[in-house]
């Protein structure tokens, strides 16, 4: 079965081209994922299509309205199994969720602009999320980063399983390194072990590397990656 996704936004034609092209729209192509865009002002009530309106209280910005959004989500195409708000507010992405996202049906994606929603909007969604500790103009970015980890995950959509299991964050460490032709390039080679065709030798080299760079770059990481004795010893040498 697809997974399916509904965004709903104020720029929808923002989010097409990630609907369309790559992976993602070959995806939808086949079956896999289902992608639907919803404009919010079709569902603004009045005939200025204004979704918006000032902050009770005063101060700067507009608020979108939340009767906006509960006849944008009554609209939607089915019920979904998870409605995420978008918020620099909301639980932090990661991978983890991501892994638990990609088990729902259909998951509907709510893009603010301007000041964001009626804080009311919290009671019909069932997850804030935030893509990290920034703030965007708009969710719609945020809204492609989840389809993009999100989708990656479910079976077919990329080519090779095996593929996403040794990247970042999927084996609990950061990725090894990859080199490609040309063999020599500005003066730098490519290492020896990987020219050769010991396969032992290069997993166990590759494993090194990734040990080496989680350890230099995120060593948060490294108690939840599930080292083996073997590891550790590569890490303590
Ligand atoms: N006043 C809001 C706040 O401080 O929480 C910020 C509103 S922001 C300018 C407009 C919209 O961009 C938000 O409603 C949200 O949908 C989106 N957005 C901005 N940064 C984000 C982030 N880090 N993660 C997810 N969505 C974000």
């Amino acid at each position: 079965d697809a997974l399916h996704f509904s965004v709903l936004t104020l720029f929808p034609e923002l989010l097409r081209p990630f609907t369309q092209e790559a992976l993602l729209g070959r995806a939808a192509a086949n079956g896999l994922l289902k992608f639907d865009l919803h404009d919010l002002r079709e569902h603004a009530g009045n005939r200025w299509r204004k979704v918006d309106d000032t902050p009770y209280g005063g101060g700067a910005g507009m608020v979108i309205r939340v009767d906006v959004v509960e006849r944008a989500l009554a609209a939607l195409p089915s019920t979904p199994d998870e409605v995420i708000l978008l918020t620099p507010a909301g639980q932090r992405f990661d991978q983890r969720l991501a892994e638990e996202l990609a088990g729902r049906q259909h998951i509907a994606l709510l893009c603010g602009r301007y000041e964001g929603f009626d804080a009311r909007v919290e009671g019909l969604v069932t997850r804030e999320v935030s893509i990290g500790d920034y703030v965007m103009m708009g969710g719609e970015a945020a809204a492609a980063c989840i389809m993009e980890a999100v989708g990656r995950l479910r079976p077919g959509v990329i080519g090779d399983e095996e593929s996403w299991r040794a990247d970042s964050y999927s084996s609990g460490l950061l990725d090894y390194p990859e080199y490609t032709r040309p063999a020599e390039w500005q003066g730098h080679g490519v290492p020896q072990v990987l020219m050769g065709g010991n396969h032992a030798a290069i997993t166990r080299w590759r494993r090194d590397r990734a040990l080496e760079r989680t350890l230099a770059r995120r060593p948060d990481l490294l108690p939840g990656a599930g080292l083996t004795p073997e590891d550790s010893s590569a890490l303590l040498t």
